[in-house]
């Protein structure tokens, strides 16, 4: 943490309370309960903030500092946001790291009880209670969330290990959908796992370093017994045993209860609607880890942004839950062909009926997000737009539903997964009958702004609302009685705040009202004057009670409606069905075309690509240009592919499209080639060399090597590695050392599907001692002096670097790009010359390859080269052309 934030976790040096005054003493009180927490005191229509935490507030969200009052002899810092507008406020204090404690009055203040005849005076302040936390791992408002994005609050707890390093029990609750689950892992799999689940907040033990998630850390309470978790866990899902949902380490269970307790906590004790905890089985998920992550732009790219992505050009999802699944997907693929092809059967089934796919869209973009209300309901902070969104979110399930159901895919039979969706689709009926019957068409936000209960739903509300409406049609009727009884046309009667219903005449007719026994006067202006009679108090008083049991009323049968939601086991299973149709829509709107392809994913050792695209840097391009598809073929015997060719021939593209390509494919969705045939990944690792990390700040040589270690340490015989220009970042001699020695690793010890890219043509040599080894190399022209990308993988290797090539593309000025060839063939004719400079090269056989592949560049003889010299097109007759042409070709022949 910089010393710029010193208190993101509240005062730090806070003043004792002695002699605070009565409401100093309660803040005093609630802030001790609450020390890491920036306390937002609610004063009236304001939320106060004090001290330390005023001063931090303050500055964070450029609101003005003042003081109030003095402590100590002190004045008091203090700042504060009106109540209406705290969501913005609380908003980006999150975002910029605080977290929250809301303390709210318990009871009414007196001046809002209205009709209630007198209220004994209150002594001393109101009582206040903290009725929230609000941290970045538990929020529920739409304001504070993203729609598309899952919001984690991640709990570790460490197993110490007789080998050293502990194992981790991992628990994560998405609060604002109740997703819960749990994983164990490896102290070196952590990483693996928070670049995964990128968590909201995360409760972890101190001495644990987090790296980059270390902003995100809040101190962890200390866990209870394995076995008082797993008793208190078991009691809150109403189980007898834990068993009942999957087995479960020690440390994942008291992850497990550190998380529920804290949610619990920040719910001020209010328990969330949560599913119960299901274990995540790691070898079902291809592992990767954060710098293979990073590199892919999976969610989010290098810069942070979300547009540029995988993910982003993946998505066709019209729902905030699909959206949110979809990424689910990507972030963790599966490696069981099975599952895989159970997801592939759905989407490449629908695709055969675009129409009714099409339909599909238009019902889902209208649906609400089912999860998000019910994570808001089930912790009371429920409005009623969130039962209307539920009635809604039922409703067009049910249409989703019949609309699945008509749909008459390819000549197979539904998948499985189909039946089932479509089973859960049609759940909840009688509650949305309930919520239909119950609801009015059109919602306010608030729960207090009344009208939610449509009328003729509850008799009693009915009958409260009557009495109300019946009062206030009277007193509206009263208003030409009372003109015409006292002469004044322009009399009108109307509602004060703190007078109630009151007559009100122009000031100069109030006079003569004055002395009239009936009338009582209340107030007079410049221009008015206000009457009340005794009639019109008493009905005043009946409104005001009436419209207070309206109130009332309203509030238990809401109360009665969420209960009744909650209580609905199969919502959840609905809102899941929703978010998978809206999935395997997105994905059949995308293999619409013939440019996405269903891929073949088994268990052997196939990886063939054909004809495939890199989609993110595909749909960059634009319009215009366009992008140059390339197969990839690793079979077993040629397992490793080694890439030459110069910088900007398109190499780290090819490398991460492949890349992309399993992702895509082990996440079940279609993958952007011709045809495709994967054999399953265990683990991807994907690096990009030091050159190309630049802008993440961390070029350093020893990250790149750290990262070459963590692959020659964890890859295996099932893995895919794809690494690019390895080496690069040290001089030459130390780079190609370091490359050959990994290359010949991947290729002999581990074993595994390998690419490695690099800019160090001189390793083609190595296919000699190296059988597994396939050449290839982005094919480029030499037109006019100028080096012409094609973007096309073939086999064979480049011959030289178009260093110089390049530098003149890129603008280098022509004296320096001259000065820079002419140096480069000095520098080739002593090395050609000369001993041998790269011992390294002793080596290898120095014969040449034994087939002469093809390669992107044809080499031009000398003689070739002179003949063509000595011809001047512009001073042959057509015959002597004619003979020039016949000699070329018995020179190049
Ligand atoms: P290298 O790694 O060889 O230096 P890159 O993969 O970074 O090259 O590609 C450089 C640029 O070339 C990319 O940003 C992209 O604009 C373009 N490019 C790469 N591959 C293709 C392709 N297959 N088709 C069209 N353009 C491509
Ligand atoms: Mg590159």
């Amino acid at each position: 943490m910089t010393d710029e934030q010193p208190t993101r976790t509240g005062a730090s040096k806070r003043p004792s309370p002695e002699g605070a005054s009565p409401a100093m003493a309660q803040w005093f009180a609630l802030k001790n309960e609450n020390p890491e927490f920036l306390l937002f005191f609610r004063m009236g229509d304001f939320y106060e903030l004090f001290f330390d935490d005023a001063t931090a507030a303050a500055s964070a969200l450029d609101i003005a500092l003042t003081a109030r009052g003095s402590h100590g002899g002190e004045p008091i810092p203090m700042c504060g946001v009106p109540v209406g507008a705290a969501q913005a406020y609380l908003s980006r204090l999150i975002r910029r790291g605080f977290r929250v404690a809301v303390a709210e009055q318990t009871a009414t203040p007196p001046s809002k009880m209205k009709g209630k005849g007198k209220v004994a005076a209150q002594k001393g302040p109101l009582p206040r209670a903290v009725v929230r936390l609000i941290t970045p791992g538990t929020l529920t408002e739409d304001e504070l969330l993203e729609p598309g994005r899952s919001n984690l609050l991640l709990a570790l707890v460490a197993e110490p290990s007789r080998r050293g390093l502990p194992e981790w029990g991992a628990a994560w609750i998405d609060i604002s959908t109740g997703q819960f689950e749990t994983a164990r892992c490896t102290d070196a799999e952590l990483g693996h796992l928070l670049a995964r689940l990128d968590p909201a907040e995360i409760l972890a033990p101190p001495d644990r370093d987090l790296g980059e998630y270390d902003l995100r850390r809040t101190p962890g309470e200390p866990p209870s017994s394995p076995d008082t978790a797993r008793a208190r866990l078991a009691e809150s899902f109403h189980v007898a045993s834990l068993d009942a949902f999957g087995t479960f380490s020690d440390a994942e269970t008291t992850a497990a209860l550190m998380a529920v307790d804290y949610v619990k906590r920040s719910q001020a004790g209010a328990m969330p609607r949560l599913t119960p905890p299901m274990p995540q089985e790691d070898q079902d998920t291809l592992g990767l880890d954060p710098a293979t992550r990073a590199s892919l732009d999976l969610l989010r790219a290098r810069d942070g942004g979300t547009e540029h992505t995988l993910f982003a050009t993946v998505n066709r999802t019209s729902t905030a839950a699909g959206a949110r699944m979809l990424a689910s997907w990507i972030a963790a693929p599966l490696t069981n062909p099975a599952r895989i092809a159970a997801r592939q059967a759905c989407w490449d089934w629908l695709r055969h009926d675009s129409v009714r796919a099409e339909n599909l869209r238009t019902i889902l973009r209208s649906a609400p997000d089912i999860d998000r209300a019910l994570g808001r309901l089930s912790v009371g902070r429920g409005q009623p737009r969130d039962l209307g969104a539920l009635r809604d979110g039922i409703a067009a399930a049910h249409l989703a539903d019949t609309e699945l159901a008509r749909i008459n895919g390819s000549e197979e039979k539904r998948p499985d997964l189909i039946e089932r969706v479509l089973e859960d689709l049609q759940e909840c009926a009688a509650l949305h009958d309930e919520l239909n019957d119950a609801l009015a068409d059109e919602l306010p936000a608030r729960l207090e702004d009344g009208g939610v209960i449509a009328a003729g739903y509850d008799e009693e509300l009915d009958t409260h609302r009557t009495l109300r409406d019946d009062s206030r049609r009277i007193i509206a009727s009263l208003q030409a009685d009372y003109g015409e009884r006292f002469g004044i046309t322009s009399l009108k009667i109307r509602h004060h705040a703190q007078l109630g219903y009151v007559i009100e005449v122009p000031a100069a007719v109030g006079t003569r009202l004055r002395s009239r026994e009936d009338l009582q006067f209340r107030q007079g202006t410049a221009s008015l004057a206000r009457f009340a009679t005794e009639e019109l108090s008493e009905l005043d008083a009946e409104i005001t009670a009436a419209a207070e049991c309206a109130a009332t009323r309203e509030r238990q049968v809401f109360a009665a409606l969420v209960a009744r939601a909650l209580d609905d086991d199969k919502l959840p299973a609905l809102a899941r069905a929703v978010a998978l149709t809206d999935v395997i829509r997105s994905c059949a709107s995308l293999a619409a075309g013939e440019t996405w392809c269903r891929p073949v994913v088994d268990e052997s050792e196939a990886f063939e690509l054909v004809a495939c695209r890199h989609p993110v840097v595909e749909a960059a391009l634009g319009s215009g240009v366009r992008f140059a598809a390339n197969s990839c073929s690793l079979s077993p015997e040629k397992r490793v592919m080694l890439l030459t060719g110069p910088n900007m021939a398109g190499k780290s593209t090819f490398l991460r499209q492949n890349a992309l390509a399993v992702i895509l494919a082990q996440a079940g969705l279609p993958v952007p080639a011709t045809s495709a045939h994967l054999g399953t990944v265990d683990r991807l690792f994907s690096r990009v060399g030091a050159a190309d990390d630049l802008a993440r700040g961390r070029s350093t040589f020893m990250v790149e090597m750290t990262e070459t270690a963590a692959i020659l340490n964890q890859a295996g015989p099932r893995s895919l590695v794809v690494v690019d220009e390895i080496g690069r970042g040290t001089s030459t001699l130390d780079g190609l050392s370091i490359a050959w020695a990994v290359l010949e690793a991947l290729h002999s010890n581990l074993r595994c599907r390998a690419i490695f890219a690099t800019h160090f043509h001189e390793l083609a040599r190595l296919t000699e001692s190296l059988p597994r080894l396939s050449l290839h190399t982005m094919a480029v022209r030499d037109w006019k002096g100028q080096v012409v990308f094609l973007h096309e993988v073939v086999s064979g290797s480049a011959k030289r670097s178009w260093g110089v090539h390049v530098a003149k593309l890129a603008g280098v000025p022509a004296p320096v790009v001259d000065r820079a060839s002419r140096l480069l063939k000095e520098l080739e004719r002593e090395h050609t010359a000369g001993p041998q400079p790269l011992p390294l090269f002793d080596a290898a056989p120095s014969s040449q390859p034994a087939h002469n592949e093809p390669s992107g560049e044809v080499p031009i003889p000398d003689e070739l080269r002179e003949k063509l010299a000595d011809i001047d097109p512009d001073d042959l007759s057509p015959r002597e052309a004619l003979a020039a042409l016949y000699a070329l070709k018995k020179i190049a022949t």
